[in-house]
């Protein structure tokens, strides 16, 4: 695995690379790689001839009161995983390089940031997109892999490279659990064992409220979010957040219909977890029984040729 920290030198690599007509699958991360990051990469390593990945801790998407400096950074580590997973090239800009003095510019896609996560980390999606747009001019990748857990972050990546007509093709992959079901996360190592312990119920309190949706039990978004409020009360997480929204353009729908993503993130002592989980509700009352949650409310997968 070749590591590049120039932007000039990885655009150069890409560049030789598509020359030859090898077709590139691109996993962005912040490291501290987990299994959630792997599966990505082996998606990108079954699709494409060669495999790019980056490690960048990105300032722009930190608030000021948020875990930048103390954001875990094992590096060695990381770079053993990507090897072994079959990663080519790894892109891992210092941020003086990649945000050079003077860098003062922005790529904002308006309005999918106002709520989940956007309405409480403001200008957080700004350095997403900022970034992801930087970096997908860096790696030039014919497919963008991204993980679902981020879902909010998905949905605001696919509505980015649509609107500017960007040749990537997006590929969001199934967020990996552990096996009681907590998302796999880089903060998770901020847990302690009892946090640990009660992690998990995020997790099952959107699945169980999701089935509630599924049912046609829950009809309206408020009562979908004060039954996820109900199901972690008295627990040692503190909910910032539940919502249920439009899967794909993260409206309200009010009565509760069709694809829907069921999403929340809650603080857990230094840790702050998201999670969500796709439910499909009735269209009408008399096709309750036939609902179910259903796997097809995630982000669809994009085709652009270049
Ligand atoms: P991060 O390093 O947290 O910025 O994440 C890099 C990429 O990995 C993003 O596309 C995330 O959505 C994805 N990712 C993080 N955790 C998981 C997970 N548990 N399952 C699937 N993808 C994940």
């Amino acid at each position: 695995m070749k590591i590049l920290r120039s932007p000039a030198a990885m655009l150069e690599a890409v560049q030789a690379l598509r020359h030859k007509g090898k077709t590139i699958g691109f996993v962005p991360t912040m490291g501290a790689l987990h299994e959630g990051h792997l599966s990505l990469l082996r998606k990108a390593r079954g699709r494409n001839d060669r495999v790019v990945a980056s490690i960048f801790v990105n300032p722009l998407q930190f608030g000021p009161r948020e875990d930048l400096a103390a954001y875990p950074r094992p590096k060695a580590r990381d770079h053993a995983l990507l090897a072994e997973e079959g990663c080519d090239l790894l892109f891992e800009p210092a941020a003086e390089r990649f945000y050079p003095v003077g860098f003062a510019t922005r790529v904002e896609v308006q309005g999918l940031d106002q709520r989940l996560c956007g309405a409480f980390r403001k200008g957080h999606f700004l350095g997403v997109t900022t970034v992801v747009a930087k970096l997908l001019v860096t790696c030039a990748p014919d497919r963008l892999y991204l993980g679902r857990k981020d879902y909010q972050q998905a949905v605001i990546l696919e509505r980015m490279i649509e609107d500017l007509n960007l040749p990537v093709d997006v590929v969001v992959c199934p967020t990996v659990r552990e096996k009681d079901g907590l998302a796999m996360s880089s903060r998770n190592a901020y847990l302690t064992p009892e946090e640990r312990a009660w992690a998990p119920n995020l997790y099952r309190a959107l699945r169980e409220t999701a089935g509630e949706i599924a049912s046609g039990r829950i009809r309206r978004p408020q009562q979908a979010e004060e039954a996820v409020a109900r199901r972690l009360q008295g627990g040692s997480g503190r909910l910032q957040y539940a919502e249920v929204l439009q899967a794909r353009d993260l409206s309200v729908v009010d009565p509760l219909r069709g694809p829907l993503v069921l999403a929340a993130a809650c603080f857990l002592g230094r840790a702050r977890l998201i999670d969500n989980v796709p439910v499909r509700a009735p269209e009408a009352p008399a096709r309750a029984a036939a609902s179910r949650v259903s796997a097809k409310a995630s982000p669809s997968i994009k085709r652009k040729g270049r």
